[in-house]
């Protein structure tokens, strides 16, 4: 039996194999939840589940299948019975703008992102709504908000993403789900590892892994926040950014 005070609590973090969802995941075992942990890479998964112990449980799958989605919440209700956290933290990056970037990475970036993140969504919704409790929280970025030419496919869905995360807590409030949206700025991850080009693949390593950077703790303590918050409370959003991050939003 787990101590902490989100023991009996089930949560389910996608993109827990690297960077923010690994350190989400780990904050939830900690705090006693049962964590359910979920990205391609099996054996990273594997390796940090065995952290965990009896409390976790790895499904391998990619977030843009429709199919995969509805198995990691599948998964998460057989082996745990409900899912009360659900966070969305799988999500790649590719660079380049329109005329550099092909169509194909384009359409890759969005799906991934965007309907990554709304697949896991709706499967995991008739679950917390049957309950009348649950929190979804999904991992945008400054992206979001303040758009580059260069990173115009993944602006493009972290955009999406704040509009398909505020209509969703629209429909949701009455049911008793938390639903939010969290935007980091540079936060020293794998990130850039899936950049095609080398030189921007290059910017970006140095941009998430300068002094002053944020951590990937530091963000899973942004969801702990929200989700130890009475349920009456919804911190629907958190912009949150390197101290040293200076430009104007
Ligand atoms: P990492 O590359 O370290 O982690 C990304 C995670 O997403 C990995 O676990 C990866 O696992 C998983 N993932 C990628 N594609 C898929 C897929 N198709 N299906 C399932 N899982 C997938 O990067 P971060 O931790 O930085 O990224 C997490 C989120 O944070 C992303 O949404 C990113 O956009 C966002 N973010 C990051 C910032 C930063 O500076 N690092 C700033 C702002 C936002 P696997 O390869 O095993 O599938």
């Amino acid at each position: 039996m787990s101590h902490g005070d989100l023991a009996g609590r089930v949560a389910l973090v996608t993109g827990a194999s690297s960077g923010i969802g690994q350190a989400a995941a780990r904050a939830l075992a900690t705090a006693g939840a049962h964590v359910v942990v979920a990205a391609r890479r099996a054996d990273r998964l594997s390796r940090l589940a065995e952290e965990f112990g009896a409390n976790a449980h790895v499904v391998a799958g990619d977030v843009a299948l429709e199919q995969d989605a509805v198995a990691m919440v599948g998964q998460t209700i057989e082996r745990f019975g409900q899912i009360d956290v659900l966070v969305n933290s799988a999500g790649m990056i590719d660079a380049g703008g329109l005329e550099k970037l092909s169509l194909e990475r384009w359409r890759r970036v969005i799906e991934v992102n965007l309907f990554g993140t709304i697949n896991v969504c709706k499967a995991a919704l008739p679950h917390m709504k049957a309950r009348k409790s649950g929190d979804i929280i999904n991992i945008s970025s400054t992206a979001g908000r303040r758009a580059a030419g260069l990173m115009g496919a993944y602006s493009t869905s972290k955009f999406g993403l704040t509009g398909f995360t505020e209509g969703l807590r629209q429909e949701m409030g009455d049911h008793g789900v938390r639903v939010s949206i969290i935007e980091p700025g540079a936060t020293e991850t794998e990130v850039a590892d899936g950049i095609s080009d080398p030189a921007m693949r290059e910017a970006m390593e140095q941009h998430v892994s300068r002094d002053g950077a944020m951590q990937p703790a530091d963000i899973a303590d942004a969801i702990m926040f929200m989700l130890r918050l009475p349920r009456r409370a919804n911190v629907s959003q958190i912009l949150i950014r390197p101290t040293d991050d200076t430009n104007p939003m």
